[in-house]
């Protein structure tokens, strides 16, 4: 059996979720941060086998979900000045401004590229030098390094026609937002395993020490989140408040130290907007002053425009773990995914989605 497959393994799956369930003896409400985490619970099944007293609730670990319906209605303004604007697919749909999407506007004539990767959007500088182009920046620490390592190649290169939106958002401030809301009352972590591959066990130490809340960084198999929940479960039963790795085979205890570099030469950390929640201190990245000339902010001179919520939609509250997506009023009646009025209804890891396609 290969090393992924024993991960996967139908009878040791078995075995730790029984002994979950014997060690829960009382409920506990658990957060997930992680899209992928999300996906991966409802397509492995697990949802369903969870026992009642494990509330499991999804939190914002969707990029596209929690960029802010004010980062979106940039897009737009930035779609209107004269620039071929590089996007990742995700982003594609997300309704903005009159419901409209970036598709919408691509049909009538706007210069919206799909690129794969932030390379792919330099390449399109490069193709096009008397075009400016500008790569929407959105996603956490996982995206983040590669947005750099081409920035870098564009600055030794002297590309001049080559920008980024930089909307980028980092998870650790995030949590400390969702455990200082006395709505929330998660009381364990299941963390973010790609995330924490870049930047270690070290930035989540302030959820044990500062508020007494256990977290596991777990893997995306079946038995990775089940030994995690037991090892969350185990935890709160012996009064315990640890971040305990038990992804060792990805995650290292300080993380991708290359990368970390790259991040910090290239990025500072900046005030973020998120959907649902606002505006966190230190939750974001913006160029520093050294990137001044690919900063699209500065470039294009952009200032975030005064928009209302997207109406009727509740991805806030299902971003901060209040409500599930089926709890909405709009879900599967009037939002689906070929009609979605919230981006968590768009994006592949987005938990509107992931009901929708996975529970009954
Ligand atoms: S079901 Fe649709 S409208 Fe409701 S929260 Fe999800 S994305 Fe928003």
């Amino acid at each position: 059996m290969n090393l992924l497959n024993q991960f996967k393994d139908a009878k040791l799956c078995k075995q730790v979720l029984a002994e979950l369930t014997a060690e829960l003896k009382a409920p506990f409400r658990f957060m997930e941060v992680c899209g992928t985490h999300t996906v991966a619970i409802f397509q492995s099944g697990l949802r369903s086998l969870f026992p009642e007293n494990l509330i499991h609730v999804s939190g914002p670990g969707c990029p596209v979900c929690v960029t802010h319906e004010k980062e979106v209605a940039l897009f737009f303004e930035l779609a209107k000045k004269d620039v071929i604007l590089a996007t990742f697919g995700d982003l594609m749909r997300v309704p903005g401004p009159d419901k409209k999407s970036l598709k919408d506007l691509q049909a009538e004539g706007a210069k919206i590229k799909v690129v794969y990767s932030p390379f792919d959007a330099l390449t399109l500088a490069r193709e096009n030098p008397l075009a400016k182009v500008v790569f929407i920046g959105v996603g956490f620490e996982t995206t983040a390094p590669t947005i750099a390592a081409t920035l870098k190649i564009a600055k030794k290169e002297k590309v001049k026609n080559f920008f980024v939106l930089c909307l980028h958002k980092l998870v650790p401030p995030a949590l400390r937002a969702l455990v200082v809301d006395p709505q929330l009352k998660v009381e364990g972590f299941l963390l973010p395993g790609h995330v924490s591959a870049i930047i270690g066990v070290k930035p989540y130490l302030f959820l044990a020490k500062e508020y007494s809340i256990p977290a596991v960084i777990g893997g995306f198999e079946p038995l990775d989140i089940l030994q995690a929940l037991y090892l969350l479960v185990k935890m709160k039963n012996e009064g315990k408040a640890e971040i305990i790795n038990s992804y060792k085979r990805v995650v290292k205890t300080e993380g991708n130290v290359k990368a970390q570099e790259v991040l910090a030469e290239v990025f500072q950390p900046c005030a973020a907007l998120w959907r649902g929640i606002g505006e966190i201190p230190e939750s974001g990245l913006q160029l520093r002053e050294k990137y001044a000339d690919f900063d699209a902010f500065q470039v294009f001179d952009l200032q975030f425009p005064e928009v209302p919520p997207l109406k009727g939609c509740k991805c806030g509250e299902v971003l901060k773990g209040l409500i599930r997506p089926d709890e909405c009023p709009l879900f599967k009646k009037v939002c689906t995914p070929q009609h979605p009025v919230g981006p968590c209804m768009v994006s592949t890891e987005g938990s509107c989605a992931a009901y929708y396609k996975y529970s009954l």
